[in-house]
């Protein structure tokens, strides 16, 4: 099997994973134009200081001896099976950048030896780009379960950012749709990688020589709807950890049905990205908002409400706290009302210090209203004098929502991905 061969499978097997959004389009070369694209293995991701960077991103392998019920790869599949050597992979990178295809490389890879030896081959294409072709450009690696401690330290001084899917929310699911797999030898590296960086960090705060750890931080993929956990037991997970491993990032991966098992949903049914959409939302919500899991969510009512976005959901829920006055309120309720973000939230804050702010003076600060109007008041006067019912509120709120996601527009149907 040739090089273009193999890229062309363990591209395609990439695209499951979500911790790296896929982006590549095909188009064939024309007379009198100039290039042409292919789809195999590039994609677009985004940086720590949020540029945008295309990726070369591919498994090392897809032939998995594990058998993971939910994944395409499994060993019990019948799919076309390839595998990269370290070589291949280096020189694949090398060339794309040299033709300026890509910034750097995302690579994964299904377990096709010991996770020791997966983990080895994986570092060598880090290492092999490091220091055999002094390849400064990004490179997001994934660490497989059961990998030594020293492979997965050397991996955090090659790459950029590091990622250890923990694949299920819960150690129950894991145990039923991914036998093989065990929370604690998922939780393990995590751990090792979240305290590393915390040393190194601390250390170059002493000395700039220390080398970096992992410095664009760990992030993590969580699949959704393959399993019955609520949205509260997710997020509550993502917050524990955000705070307890230092994840920079948790992706959420709506479940895409490519197996047929009685344990699985459907192969019908449609991948749940309303409910992962709203899923990054609240994520948002608890990483820049400051809210808390439970504050979201209660046992009560466990699920996200799909028809609008969590914040506009909470503030509904706690309607008796509104409006809040614009010259009064802290940063911290700012934040609470739907429709102002941090940006707006810091310049009220800004303004107010020189002038109290009046109402000709929203449009000017560039406030967007829409939502916001309902739950705001100005030195006493509410900004609509009016307030709708919480129903007539509720169907206005939903209104506010892109069509595409919003259930109140019946003339749109979820999106689906093929
Ligand atoms: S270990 Fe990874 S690649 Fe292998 S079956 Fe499980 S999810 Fe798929």
């Amino acid at each position: 099997m040739n090089t273009l061969d193999k890229l062309t499978i363990l591209a395609d097997a990439a695209k499951f994973d979500a911790s790296c959004a896929s982006s590549g389009s095909n188009r064939k070369a024309k007379p009198g134009a100039l290039g042409n694209a292919a789809a195999s293995g590039i994609c677009h991701s985004w940086s720590a200081d949020g540029r945008c960077i295309s990726l070369l991103k591919i498994l090392l392998s897809n032939d998995c001896r594990l058998d993971c019920v939910y994944c395409m790869s499994r060993r019990s599949n019948h799919c076309a099976r390839a595998t990269f050597t370290p070589d291949e992979v280096a020189d694949l990178t090398i060339n794309f950048y040299r033709r300026n295809y890509i910034e750097g490389l995302f690579l994964s890879s299904a377990v096709y030896a010991s996770p020791e030896q997966t983990m080895s081959d994986m570092v060598d294409v880090c290492h092999q780009l490091r220091t055999k072709y002094a390849f400064n450009g990004y490179i997001h690696l994934k660490v497989i379960p059961g990998a030594p401690q020293e492979l997965v330290a050397k991996a955090g001084m090659l790459a950029d950012r590091l990622s250890v899917n923990i694949e299920l929310p819960s150690a129950a699911s894991l145990k039923e749709l991914a036998p093989q797999k065990s929370r604690q030898g998922i939780l393990t590296p995590m751990r090792q990688i979240g305290e590393a960086a915390s040393n190194y960090g601390a250390e170059r705060k002493k000395s700039r020589r220390t080398p970096k750890f992992c410095p664009a931080g760990q992030s993590t993929q969580m699949i959704i709807g393959a399993s019955a956990e609520s949205d509260l037991h997710i997020l509550t997970l993502s917050q524990s950890l955000y705070t307890k491993m230092q994840l920079r990032r948790v992706y959420y991966s709506a479940y895409i049905a490519v197996n047929s098992a009685p344990n699985l949903p459907m192969p019908s049914t449609a991948p749940p990205l309303v409910r992962e959409h709203r899923l990054y939302q609240a994520d948002w919500l608890i990483r820049f908002y400051q809210f808390q899991a439970e504050e979201i969510l209660q046992a009560t009512a466990p699920n996200l409400d799909e028809r609008l976005d969590p914040k506009a959901a909470w503030a509904l829920r706690h309607f008796d706290l509104f409006p809040l006055d614009i010259n009064r309120a802290s940063y911290e309720e700012l934040l609470r009302v739907p429709g102002l973000g941090l940006t707006s939230a810091r310049r009220i804050i800004a303004t107010r210090r020189v002038a109290a702010i009046r109402e000709e003076d929203l449009k000017k600060l560039g406030l967007v209203m829409k939502r916001a109007r309902y739950f705001l008041s100005i030195n006493g006067k509410k900004l609509v004098a009016a307030i709708p019912s919480h129903q007539d509120l509720l169907t206005a709120m939903c209104r506010l929502e892109k069509p595409a996601i919003s259930h109140l527009s019946p003339q749109y149907r979820q999106l689906r991905l093929f």
